[in-house]
């Protein structure tokens, strides 16, 4: 038997009335309840309350207070150790903040433990190693002297305020911790608004960093569907918003970010990956190529590739290799640690997803594998192999954010290339071939935020990570969050 048994923490956690986390305190919120869902069974499993009015004055209130207050007097190397003694806490509750991401959302429990947990470990690690870097720089003015005076000038990185981070709900841990994370090295508070499908791990997580020392107010949660984002937008003393999720709530988030006094906001948004392979590359390393880029997480990645290319030689082999690679995939309960694929997120998702496949169907594509839902309870579906015969597909232009990979075949490499750029999104792109020249040489030409060759999905936070076109504004991590979290102060002084 490898399906594993909840902790008794799990249960407990579960069986609490669930709200909000604001000031250091579990708020249960007045708000009417919200089902939370576990994919695998379709059964509910706790509940959160909506946002009020009130429960979102109070929250931007215990913010900026500590943004004036206890957290203002912080020094950058405390800011720091508290995120490091948080990543302890995580490694120390990695199976509980596990379990209960896997019972929310249906992701594996390895990949709860080792992508969700694990990485924002290091993720925290690396924020808290940021903490004392966060600098302006000396300048030497040229203003004239009349008489004998000089001028220095230097400038400030200063945080920009209260920061709503909205989240979305396919990794509710790890980009909770990149935004919360950026705001509190850069000396900004934070308020993460879950999605309402997956509430539960950053309530788990808003303890665990009062526990590592964040004073109250630093980090706080509110809970609640889309319209706690919108009050927390509007709020007049929220002065940025970090938003991940889809386009057209992008969109809607931008302008009600300017609509609210110019709010400051960077926008990660989904997009349609593409995914070429040269000609040079093994037909095996072409399959477990495809399978890395797009079916992680039952394809729940915005990163994930959805458009692929194979040149038109190798198209039959590989789609008959990659049928049969899918085919061997594990599906079933997240919680069996031999699970390879689990369920959708959650039914609005599932029944996008099926959708799609009824699309696919009446614009007679192939559907090479897969297509169609599981008869089991939950939200399971086939991982889906889809090729179309011309670039205007409509699967081949519409994201889909699930596990369906759709094909076309192309003839030549400058084609290839127009295909890589013929959609309004630019999130992430990955070229495979083993030829050094062409490497370097196309990687330019591709429009996207993040270029990954000979791999693809995997983030690391020293590198920067955002889109171009219409997949978003800003970057996440690397050195680059740092523009996006901090306004710049000049000081020009006559001496
Ligand atoms: P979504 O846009 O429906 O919701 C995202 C968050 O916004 C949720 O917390 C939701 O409650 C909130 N929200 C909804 N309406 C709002 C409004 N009007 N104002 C403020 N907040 C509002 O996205 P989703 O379905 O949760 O996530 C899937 C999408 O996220 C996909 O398109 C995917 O590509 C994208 N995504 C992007 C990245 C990235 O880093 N670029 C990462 C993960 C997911």
């Amino acid at each position: 038997m490898t399906t594993i048994s909840l902790l008794p923490e799990v249960q407990a956690f579960l069986a609490r009335q669930h709200g909000h986390y604001i000031d250091g305190r579990v708020i249960e919120g007045q708000g009417s309840r919200i089902a939370v869902i576990n994919p695998a069974s379709g059964q509910q499993i706790a509940s959160i309350a909506d946002a009020t009015n009130e429960d979102v004055d109070a929250a931007v209130a215990s913010s900026r207070a500590a943004f004036r207050g206890a957290w203002a007097r912080t020094t950058p190397a405390e800011r720091g150790n508290i995120l490091l003694r948080l990543a302890e806490l995580f490694q120390k509750h990695r199976e509980e903040l596990a379990q209960i991401e896997t019972l929310q959302s249906g992701k594996t429990i390895q990949l709860s433990r080792g992508f969700e947990v694990d990485q924002a470990i290091v993720f925290l690690r690396f924020y808290a190693g940021a903490a004392t870097r966060i600098n302006g720089e000396t300048i030497s003015p040229s203003l004239p002297s009349l008489n004998g005076e000089c001028y220095s000038a230097f400038t400030r990185r200063e945080p920009v305020g209260v920061v709503a981070g909205i989240v979305p709900w396919n990794f509710s841990i790890v980009i909770a911790v990149w935004k919360f994370a950026s705001a509190l090295v850069t000396g900004c508070t934070s308020i993460i608004k879950p999605s309402e499908f997956t509430p539960l791990t950053m309530l788990r997580v808003a303890e665990l960093a009062t526990e590592a020392g964040a004073p109250a107010g630093a980090l706080n949660v509110l809970n609640g569907a889309g319209s706690a984002g919108r009050l927390l937008i509007a709020h007049p003393d929220t002065s940025k918003v970090s938003f991940t999720g889809s386009i057209p709530t992008g969109l809607a988030v931008a302008h009600s970010a300017i609509d609210s006094k110019l709010t400051r906001s960077t926008l990660e948004l989904g997009g349609k990956n593409s995914v070429g392979f040269l000609k040079d590359v093994s037909v095996d390393k072409t399959v477990s190529g495809i399978l890395e880029a797009g079916f992680i997480h039952q394809g729940q990645i915005c990163a994930a590739g959805e458009r692929f290319f194979l040149h038109r030689s190798r198209i039959d082999e590989v789609l008959e290799k990659v049928a049969s690679a899918l085919a061997e995939l594990k599906i079933g309960d997240p919680l069996d640690e031999t699970t390879q694929f689990g369920p959708l997120s959650n039914k609005v998702h599932f029944d996008k997803i099926n959708g799609f496949f009824k699309q696919a169907r009446s614009e007679g594509n192939a559907i090479i594998y897969g297509g169609e839902a599981i008869d089991r309870p939950g939200y399971f579906v086939k991982p889906t192999v889809i090729r179309v015969d011309t670039a205007r597909a409509s699967l081949l232009n519409e994201e889909t954010f699930g596990p369906i990979g759709t094909f076309l075949a192309y003839d030549d490499e400058e084609e290839l290339l127009n295909l890589f750029n013929d959609t309004p999104y630019g999130l992430s792109a990955s070229l495979w071939t083993n030829d050094l020249g062409k490497t370097l040489n196309y990687v330019p030409r591709i429009e996207a935020g993040i270029v990954w060759v000979n791999m693809h999905t995997f983030l690391d936070p020293a590198v920067p990570f955002g889109g171009i076109k219409s997949s978003g504004i800003g970057r996440e991590f690397g050195s680059a969050f740092i523009n996006d979290y901090t306004e710049l102060k000049s000081i020009i002084i006559r001496h």
